[in-house]
C-alpha cells in the first residue's frame, strides 16, 4: 500500500492498518453515502460488530452482512450483487480473503472489496 501510494504521487506518510482504513472509510461513507456489505467473522462476532457499528456510524448504510462460515460462494456473491453494495469488507483472514476476492469480486458488482482479516473481531 505504501509503495502504491508513492507511485500514485500521494504518499501516505506511514503505515495504515486495515482497522484504521476501515474506520476512516466508514466515517466518510456515513457522511457522504455509499452502501457497505460486511462479510466474515464468526456469527456471534458478526452480530455484535453490526450492533456496534450501527451505534458508532449512525448515517452508515449497511446493505447486507454474512458471517464468514459458509461453504458455497454462490449465494454470498448473489447477496452482494442483490444488495448493490459499493464496498465489501471481506474478513476471512489471509490468504483466504484475497483468494475469495480474486475469484468472486468481478461477479459481485461491488466497486471496492477490502480484505480486513480479523478487523470485525
Ligand atoms: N474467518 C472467517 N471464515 C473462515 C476463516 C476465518 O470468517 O473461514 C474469520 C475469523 O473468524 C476472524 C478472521 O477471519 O474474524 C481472521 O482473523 P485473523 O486475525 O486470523 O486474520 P488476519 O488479520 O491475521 O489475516
Amino acid at each position: 500500500m505504501l509503495y502504491a501510494a508513492r507511485i500514485l504521487g500521494r504518499p501516505l506518510g506511514g503505515r495504515v492498518t486495515g482497522v484504521d482504513f476501515a474506520q476512516r472509510l466508514m466515517a466518510r461513507m456515513a457522511a457522504e453515502g455509499g452502501r457497505l456489505f460486511r462479510m466474515g467473522a464468526k456469527p456471534c462476532v458478526a452480530e455484535r460488530a453490526a450492533a456496534n457499528l450501527a451505534e458508532r456510524y449512525p448515517g452508515l448504510t449497511v446493505c447486507g452482512a454474512r458471517d464468514g462460515y459458509f461453504t458455497d460462494d454462490g449465494p454470498v456473491v448473489e447477496a452482494i450483487r442483490a444488495a448493490e453494495a459499493d464496498v465489501v469488507f471481506v474478513c476471512l483472514g489471509s490468504p483466504k480473503q484475497e483468494l475469495w476476492m480474486a475469484k468472486n469480486g468481478p461477479a459481485s458488482g461491488a466497486h471496492l472489496m477490502v480484505g480486513l482479516g480479523g478487523a470485525l473481531d
